[in-house]
């Protein structure tokens, strides 16, 4: 057992030796079978919510409505969820309501994959009822059951699918991919923040491509926000020799600059797709770098402006795409070489202006500031408080 389900195991004997069964379940134990590192242990157990809560002195209601306890033991945390299934399904989501049961089998069965219906005994033993490891070692994403009807009960079951696809580099089976294509509309009632997890996960993955083409080709695409009326260009990233993104504003940018968005374009898509205003502005300003770049105009304070993150996903982008030739290393020595790199390295700052050069605070005080700046950048002037003075001087005379 890998050491982070070592150090779980005195949970799991606790809930034992209180009668009930407890197993590891979920990602962790798919990760484990495929030597891949695990981020987080789930527990799954035939104890109620209340008998969790008893047996362990520190816990936290982080889902009690779902059957899921956090135990907190030696400061790591531990998610705890009470077998249970899914009965009321409506409007293809997530039931609003769970019913909890004692038995392991009934838990596994409401899982969306058979490579994420596995359970793990605290001796060693694996729990494999819906033939989990025959897929794991034939690299198969598989629904578990039915696929239509599972699709039906929860949409965003497909997303997760074509994610693992790209993720683990495995293939769908041919009846769950046939399922996907045929309710691939169902894909609309999912909301769209959790669409965009899988969707950059699957980007983010091991094999993208292969993730995306299934996304294409089952047609979920055409779900998503301005993707529908840019098939040809998401099917463009297909033929891309050697896809590997690094970061989320690596993957919005490059559908931006594929789709041949302006920068403002790719801050309202990231802002169609609900991502977080940080994103939206780092998509921006390596949007405007790609520009730059394109035009071989790649200025000192567009550098600044920029930040050495956004300017090495610009350069990837740039050469994914065949926009621009710019080697990033000598993006980012040419950033570095930069005079100053915020605002607090300039060597006067509005006090200074204000004492010394007499002026008042307002629109000039900003104005000459942003002048100074920019001559420091482009080595105009020494960042020296006394050249700088001299030098705003002279521009408040002008
Ligand atoms: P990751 O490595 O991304 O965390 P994971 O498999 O652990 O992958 P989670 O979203 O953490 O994914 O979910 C934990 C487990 O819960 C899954 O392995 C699966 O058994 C089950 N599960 C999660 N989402 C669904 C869903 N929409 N439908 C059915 N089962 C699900
Ligand atoms: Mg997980």
């Amino acid at each position: 057992l890998p050491q982070a389900f070592k150090r779980a195991l005195p949970i799991l004997e606790k809930i034992q030796a209180a009668g009930f069964e407890a197993y590891f379940v979920g990602g962790s134990v798919r990760d484990t079978i495929l030597n891949l590192p695990i981020h987080d242990v789930d527990i799954a157990t035939s104890a109620y919510p209340a008998e969790i809560k008893e047996l362990f002195a520190k816990t936290v209601d982080t889902g009690i409505e779902h059957g899921t306890v956090m135990v907190i033991d030696h400061g790591i945390g531990y998610e705890i969820t009470t077998f249970r299934t899914e009965s009321t399904y409506q409007d293809f989501r997530r039931p609003d309501k769970v019913e909890f049961v004692r038995s392991l089998k009934e838990d596994l069965k409401r899982r969306d994959l058979t490579i994420n219906a596995l359970a793990l005994r605290p001796d060693g033993e694996v729990i494999d009822l819906f033939d989990g490891l025959a897929d794991l070692e034939s690299k198969t994403i598989r629904a578990v059951g039915q696929a239509r009807e599972r699709f039906h009960e929860d949409a965003l079951r497909m997303m997760r699918t074509v994610r693992f696809a790209s993720q683990l580099d495995f293939e769908i089976e041919a009846q769950t991919l046939a399922a996907i294509k045929e309710n691939a509309a169902l894909l609309a009632k999912i909301a769209l923040e959790r669409i965009n997890v899988e969707w950059v996960k699957l980007m983010l993955g091991k094999n993208p491509k292969a993730g995306l083409a299934d996304f294409m080709a089952t047609g979920l695409f055409a779900y998503c926000p301005q993707f529908k009326e840019h098939q040809a260009q998401l099917e463009s990233l297909l033929t891309i020799e050697n896809l590997h993104l690094d970061n989320e504003a690596e993957v919005w940018t490059l559908l931006a600059a594929c789709f041949g968005y302006r920068p403002e374009q790719g801050g309202q898509l990231v802002h169609a797709w609900k991502g977080s205003n940080e994103l939206k502005a780092q998509v921006t300003k390596a949007l405007r770098t790609l520009e730059a770049m394109k035009a071989g105009d790649l200025s000192p304070k567009l550098q600044y402006l920029t930040g050495s993150e956004m300017l090495a996903v610009a350069c990837r982008v740039a050469r994914l795409l065949g926009l621009a030739d710019y080697s990033s290393m000598a993006v980012l020595l040419a950033y570095e070489g930069l005079p100053i790199h915020s605002r607090a390295e300039l060597a006067v700052n509005g006090k200074d202006l204000i004492t010394l050069l007499n002026l008042k605070p307002g629109p000039i005080l900003g104005q000459l500031l942003d002048q100074i700046e920019e001559a420091v950048l482009n080595r105009q002037v020494k960042n020296d408080k006394l050249a700088l003075l001299e030098y705003g001087r002279s521009q408040l005379e002008e």
